[in-house]
């Protein structure tokens, strides 16, 4: 899972990947190309960026819901595998395609994009800040000090 470094990183580059050309040419190295459902034009109409790291060379994140997806097996549907993850990502539920947007409705897609960044990280905020409250509390009782 991306920490706040990389969600940031990839919030702010992702505003350029409205455009299925660039999102599919993210995937240089993606294992799967023929005869398959994940092909790199089926995994950037459903909205993925291909990011691979050392670790996860297939993981791939939606640019708008910034949602990620790894463990791809060649019959996967991205389409259906994103809808399953988050039905209620922003891009899939896009009525037009992203060269018919009117400025107002892109500006609409920004913010929407802008609350669902916001969210995550404050998710991660939370959950760093709960480590934080277990690590004191063991500190504490190792220290003798009962709750
Ligand atoms: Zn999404």
């Amino acid at each position: 899972m991306a920490g706040i470094d990389m969600l940031t990183k990839r919030f702010y580059s992702y505003s350029k990947m409205y455009s299925q050309e660039l999102r599919e040419q993210s995937f240089v190295d993606w294992p799967f190309r023929e005869e398959c459902n994940c092909t790199p034009e089926k995994m950037a109409k459903a909205g993925f960026v291909h990011c691979p790291s050392q670790n996860e060379p297939d993981v791939a994140c939606c640019f708008f819901c910034l949602i990620e997806l790894e463990g791809w097996e060649p019959d996967d549907d991205p389409w259906s595998e994103h809808v399953k993850r988050y039905p209620n990502c922003g891009f899939l539920t896009m009525k037009k395609d992203f060269t018919e947007l009117t400025v107002g409705e892109f500006y609409l897609m920004e913010q929407e994009r802008l609350k669902v960044y916001h969210r995550k990280v404050c998710h991660k905020k939370m959950a760093y800040f709960r480590d934080d409250i277990d690590h004191t509390l063991e500190a504490l009782k190792s220290l003798g000090f009962t709750e």
